[in-house]
């Protein structure tokens, strides 16, 4: 598949997912602007991508803040000449905890950041991307179809992520669609914020028919396909990476 000459940005850009992302679409033609709360994190896939001579910039943005996230498109806008795909990729985990133990603070957060990110981006992100007919793909996760105790705020967002995924694509049909990806259990940093004494990373890779857990590099494939011409009658799905579970 082939990103060339587009403009991609890459939120969460610094670790896991979005650094995997990242790469896939700087080694497949596009260039990128990495983002990232962590600047080190973010600045470190930029020069990935540079030394394998791909075209991208680092990003400093709390995507959970709007002016943050405003400057971010602007600086993708006017050092890389556009935007044609805006990937809502950065999220943050909740440790499994009963619901009447969560904290309002722990809700806002997880909303703030896993949710309203995406509403932000979107909102700052459409002039641009209307002009170039670009897409939106967002990251949810399979906890969005199939949900796991302890985790209602995690769920919670993650399922408006793909009800606002589903929305967007007719809202913004024909000129941009959004699609969204639904990983599950895969191998980044996060991952162990969620094993814990309940579930471990062994019991989660037992619920999966083919017997492994995914990749960055499975959702960056994924999220290159969904963005590129060929999948352009794809809109307002929620592709799971899911190794078959169902459970
Ligand atoms: P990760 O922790 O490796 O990377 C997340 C990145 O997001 C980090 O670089 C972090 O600095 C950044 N980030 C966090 N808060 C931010 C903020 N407010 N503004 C900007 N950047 C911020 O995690 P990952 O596993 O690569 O997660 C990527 C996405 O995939 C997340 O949305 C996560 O919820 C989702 N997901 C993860 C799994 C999994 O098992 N790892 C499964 C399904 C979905």
């Amino acid at each position: 598949m082939d990103s060339d000459g587009r403009v991609v940005l890459v939120t969460g850009a610094g670790s896991g997912m979005g650094k995997a992302i990242a790469r896939e679409f700087g080694s497949t033609g596009a260039a990128v602007a990495c983002a990232d709360i962590d600047r080190r994190a973010a600045t470190e896939t930029k020069r990935a991508i540079q030394s394998a001579d791909g075209d991208a910039i680092a990003v400093e943005a709390d995507v959970s803040e709007s002016e943050d996230v405003q400057e971010m498109i602007e600086r993708t806008v006017s050092e890389l000449g556009g935007l044609d795909v805006l990937h809502n990729n950065a999220g943050i985990p909740q440790r499994a905890t009963p619901v009447e133990d969560v904290s309002e603070e722990t809700w806002d957060q997880l909303i703030d950041v896993n949710l309203k990110s995406a509403f932000l981006g979107t909102k700052h992100a459409l002039p641009h991307l209307r002009e170039r007919n670009g897409v939106i793909l967002n990251t949810a996760s399979t906890a969005a179809i199939r949900p796991r105790t302890g985790l209602s705020a995690y769920v919670a967002s993650k399922g408006g992520m793909v009800a606002l995924t589903k929305q967007l694509a007719k809202e913004l049909a024909p000129d941009v669609r959004v699609n969204a990806i639904c990983p599950v259990a895969t191998e980044t940093p996060m991952l162990d914020e969620f094993s814990g004494a309940d579930l471990s990373v062994g019991d989660m890779e037992s619920t999966i028919p083919m017997e492994q857990l995914a990749t960055p590099q499975d959702v960056a494939t994924a999220a290159v396909f969904l963005a590129s011409d060929e999948a352009d009658m794809i809109t307002g799905t929620a592709l799971e990476v899911d190794g078959g579970r169902d459970i």
